[in-house]
């Protein structure tokens, strides 16, 4: 190190500009792909972020961006917060259209507010002081200076809702963006420095925005590796993998030898809430998985292509809440195709579906869990989820007493919807 330093080549003030400018471009590549990657997840509704808080942090960026200008900040300083104020201007206004605009309820959203709306109108004043010659030019310097300092603060407070709310719901925020953006703040703070004509508080902002963003960064981070955890803990990841399947389409097969009553994996992926109205709808989303009373799994993984079968290999289990397992009820060898018995995860009366899988107990017609022959059922057991067994126990016990099939009452159903049992 010693002898690279005593060899270097003093860096030539072109030089030194065209480092500044790079870095400069960097910060703002980077902040606008941070924004990009976050305004399409709201889009998506995959996070939730609140409206009021992004157009609020616009506004600060603003105010900060017009006083850093005044304070002597070069072009290549400017690129970050410029992007910045109008990147989260329109993010707030995306996530506008999910969750509505809300004037500040919380102190310290207020406080943070205000303190930029005090601080705007002090820096007009300095304009206006300047004006009328009651500030010299140095004084007014000296005042954007101090307010400089305060918008960092009131940055400071703006920061710590986002702080709070990031620790209470993790998963409302992704720390992917938030780490691509402390590496926009780190490439501004070396834009400063490498500028011939940085000034220790030109620096303020790129350092507190860099720890501040950082944090977030870190707060959901820690989330998602605990989750990550907790689903390691309960999961034993079988290897499946998708493939042609002789019974339709696309299948899941397995990647290796699994046992009866082993674990094979938990069907991720979007929880619908929703009723289903008419036969069309009952039959337009193939893929869901029925957790529940009107609920359902849109799987996102290799279980999209679970087929049905009427001699299925594998049942599905809630082991808790919108929290469903796969588990094997054969042993299953290598590169056998896993099917389920659609009829156990759904009781949606509306839903039928014609099946050739093959099996020599096929039903020919499959429809809701009340319509399952009894010792199919039983020969499923426990691999049903409790309220599918909880609504064909309700049944069977409406059977026993007046010898007729009562359609269950798992949806908001259309009255006098018949329930044709299939011949099993
Ligand atoms: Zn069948």
């Amino acid at each position: 190190m010693r002898f690279y330093r005593s060899h270097r080549q003093p860096i030539s003030g072109t030089h030194r500009l065209a480092v500044e400018l790079v870095f400069g471009i960097l910060s703002g590549v980077l902040q606008v792909a941070g924004y990009l990657y976050y305004a399409n997840k709201a889009r998506k509704r995959e996070l939730e972020p609140n409206s009021t808080s992004w157009i609020m942090w616009g506004y600060g960026t603003s105010l900060l961006l017009v006083i850093e200008l005044d304070s002597g900040a070069t072009a290549a300083m400017l690129i970050l917060p410029t992007a910045c104020a109008l990147s989260s201007i329109a993010v707030g206004f995306i996530c506008w259209q999910h969750n509505t605009l809300r004037w500040p309820k919380e102190t310290w959203e207020r406080t943070s507010l205000y303190t930029d709306l005090m601080l705007t109108a002090m820096y007009a004043g300095t304009w206006v002081l300047l004006g009328t010659s009651l500030l010299s030019d140095t004084q007014k310097e000296a005042a954007d200076i101090a307010i400089l300092v305060l918008v960092n603060l009131s940055t400071f407070v703006t920061f710590i809702p986002m702080l709070i709310n990031t620790w209470r719901e993790p998963r409302n925020e992704n720390p992917w963006p938030w780490t691509v953006w402390t590496a926009a703040y780190l490439a501004l703070g070396l834009t400063t420095v490498s500028s011939p004509e940085w000034k220790w508080y030109l620096l303020m902002y790129p350092v507190e925005c860099m720890l501040l963003h950082a944090a977030v960064a870190w707060i959901s981070r820690r989330h998602v590796l605990a989750d990550a955890q907790r689903i390691e803990v309960q999961q034993p990841m079988k290897r499946v993998i998708a493939g042609p399947s002789r019974i339709n389409g696309r299948g899941v097969f397995a990647g290796e030898d699994i046992n009866a009553g082993e674990r094979i994996r938990h069907v991720e992926g979007t929880i619908i809430s929703h009723i289903n109205t008419s036969k069309e709808e009952s039959l337009s989303n193939p893929d869901w998985i029925g957790i529940g009373h009107n609920r359902w799994i849109d799987p996102a993984g290799t279980f999209k292509f679970l087929n049905h079968s009427c001699g299925p290999n594998v049942g599905a289990v809630t082991i808790a809440a919108d929290t469903m397992v796969i588990i094997a009820m054969k042993d299953i060898e290598k590169g056998d195709e896993l099917t389920l018995d659609y009829s156990t995860t759904e009781c949606d009366p509306h839903w039928e579906m014609a099946c050739t899988c093959g099996s020599v107990r096929c039903r020919k017609i499959v429809r809701s869990i009340f319509t399952l022959p009894i010792e199919q059922y039983e020969g499923y057991l426990p691999y049903v989820p409790k309220y599918f067994q909880a609504v064909y126990e309700r049944e069977n016990a409406n059977k026993r007493i007046d010898g007729s099939v009562t359609p269950p009452l798992c949806e908001e159903r259309k009255a006098g919807a018949s329930t044709p049992r299939s011949s099993g």
